[in-house]
């Protein structure tokens, strides 16, 4: 009896042992297959809707007359390819195994692999791995429930996330490291949840003091975790606190040529509404020539360049040399601030105060 309990737990460690893996896997777009490109892996394995061909080490793709050959062989317009071990695009290490598609005339590069396997491609991408533990274990738990929530709401039937910043930047086994590999394992199947659901979460890189309301940046529905929060701990970051120009003033003319009222000259500049987050939502332009006008926070960032007015937490001042923004913090600033993650960790907080601390009222659940 002691000894069947014993086997059997034995067998379950055994078997958490072995099954490191998710059990979940991702479909990642890594890319559009528009030129010869080289696959490496041991023992590959390709197969279209009629054939499977195998080569020891490695082929060369051709994408030609709207089909994949290899080697002269026409393998049609979908291909899978299988490795005994990662499998190379280009020189590019990648976990799991690939699928090319034919979707709208291109040959879209798919990699499916392993939740976990895709995080470690992740992380670095997101967060500098040699940042406190604790900040990187808080970014692992959202990145993990950022790609679950994809798994629900695919971006396409043939994917669910792309490998850019419009989803998470994933760069395959290029961004593996020890401390994102530390984080994943020390944080396993642990997703971000409120009230029974995944979160919606998001992060951005530097809130400059104040994190904002989901609503008040892209419209959706606010969530009671996603509201703004005071930040204490992100003042290291080097955009805390910029100006733009960085050096001098804009003139009138300049300023309202830049807004795109060009042949006029901004008076004053009067902000109008600000979010709880103490973004700019709206300002009012009033020129030289009597004409007002009103904007939002976002249309004058982007029309002065996102990489110039790096967030909506801004004031315009008038010198007597002209108009200089005066600003703070770098993102969106919904969810996690990045900079402050890394402060509250320096300080002693684990990743889940961290997580506390920006999205309040979530719970940390482990489901694998
Ligand atoms: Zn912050």
């Amino acid at each position: 009896m002691k000894a069947s309990v014993l086997f059997a737990a034995l067998g379950l460690v055994f078997l958490a042992g072995a099954a490191k893996k998710s059990e979940r896997e991702v479909r990642v777009l890594i890319g559009d297959l528009n030129k010869p490109t080289m696959i490496e892996g041991k023992n590959l394995k390709l197969r279209s809707k009629w054939k499977t061909l195998e080569f020891s080490d490695k082929i060369q793709l051709e994408p030609r007359e709207g089909k994949i050959f290899a080697q002269d062989k026409d393998l049609g317009s979908s291909v899978r390819i299988e490795s005994r071990g990662p499998i190379s695009v280009s020189g590019h290490p990648y976990h799991g195994g690939l699928a090319i598609e034919k979707v709208e005339g291109h040959f879209l590069l798919i990699n499916s692999l392993d939740l976990d396997d895709y995080l470690a491609g992740v992380v670095k991408n997101e967060m500098p791995v040699n940042w406190p533990l604790d900040a990187l274990k808080a970014q692992t738990v959202l990145a993990r429930t950022y790609a679950l929530g994809k798994l629900e709401e695919p971006r396409t039937e043939q994917y669910d996330l792309l490998a850019t910043v419009e989803d998470q930047v994933y760069t395959g086994m290029d961004a593996e490291d020890e401390a994102s590999w530390k984080a994943i394992k020390e944080t396993e199947g642990e997703v971000l949840y409120y009230r029974g659901e995944p979160a919606s979460v998001y992060y951005h890189s530097c809130c400059g003091g104040w994190t904002e309301s989901v609503e008040y940046v892209w419209g959706k529905t606010p969530k009671s975790y996603l509201q703004a929060q005071k930040c204490d701990a992100c003042q290291d970051c080097p955009y805390y606190f910029w100006r733009y120009p960085e050096k001098g003033a804009l003139s009138p003319g300049d300023l309202a040529n830049r807004l795109g009222y060009s042949g006029e000259a901004v008076g004053e500049v009067t902000v109008t509404e600000l979010s709880p987050g103490q973004r700019v939502m709206k300002l009012q332009l009033k020129f030289q020539s009597g004409y007002k006008t009103e904007l939002s926070g976002n249309d004058f960032r982007v029309r002065l360049g996102r990489e110039a007015i790096r967030s909506a937490l801004f004031k315009v001042e008038k010198t007597p040399e002209g108009f200089i923004v005066f600003g703070s913090g770098s993102g969106h600033g919904v969810g996690l601030c990045q900079w402050g993650a890394k402060g509250m960790a320096e300080a002693g907080k684990s990743y889940q105060e961290i997580l506390e601390h920006y999205f309040p009222g979530t719970e940390i659940k482990k489901i694998y």
